[in-house]
């Protein structure tokens, strides 16, 4: 980074979590650096400084916690995307393929305006399903996806692209 970081790290592995033969990502201890945090939160947002964006969308659960912040320092407001079920209002919801089976996530219906222009945010981006989802809710809610950005990218999981395949631009910290 900029403030000479190293936020890769910062980030721990966990082998074999949740399941045999994943590398899970855990940047709960970046979160935790003070440095760290700040940092990250900074890289996120250099691209996005003037830009014209009106809410910072973020996906749940760690999307929240960097899209609160993100929104913070842009000055824009917050709407979270979360798993079905767990908002309170009216919502639309998107389902996605999951390895196994399937997921939805959803969105309070009348959280964007058509014409929106708002800023993706979540932590780490693998095959782009979570993301792809959430673009779709935004899109049929009327707004427009100025971006979506990442602290990690896992590139070989081809997520990234698939979402700059959808017209989208991907801007993400590690790879
Ligand atoms: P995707 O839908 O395959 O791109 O997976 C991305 C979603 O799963 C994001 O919401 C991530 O928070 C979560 N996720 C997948 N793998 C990891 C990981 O290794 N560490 C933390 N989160 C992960």
């Amino acid at each position: 980074t900029r403030a000479g970081l190293n936020l890769r790290g910062l980030i721990r592995t966990i082998p074999d979590y949740p399941k045999p033969g994943i590398m899970f990502r855990d940047i709960t201890t970046l979160l935790a650096d003070r440095a760290g945090l700040r940092a990250a939160i900074d890289e996120l947002i250099w691209p996005f400084l003037g830009a014209d964006i009106v809410h910072v969308v973020g996906i749940e659960a760690r999307g929240f916690i960097l899209g609160g912040a993100v929104a913070h320092e842009l000055g824009l407001g917050f709407i979270p995307i979360r798993k079905k079920g767990k908002l309170p209002y009216k919502t639309i919801g998107q389902d996605y393929e999951l390895e196994y089976g399937v997921d939805t996530v959803e969105i309070h219906a009348d959280a964007i305006q058509p014409g929106d222009r708002v800023l993706l945010v979540d932590d780490l981006v693998a095959t782009g399903g979570t993301a792809d989802a959430a673009i779709d809710l935004i899109r049929k809610s009327g707004g427009e996806v100025v971006a979506a950005c990442f602290i990690i990218d896992l590139p070989d999981l081809g997520g990234a692209a698939r979402l700059r395949g959808k017209g989208v631009t991907v801007h993400t910290l590690v790879g």
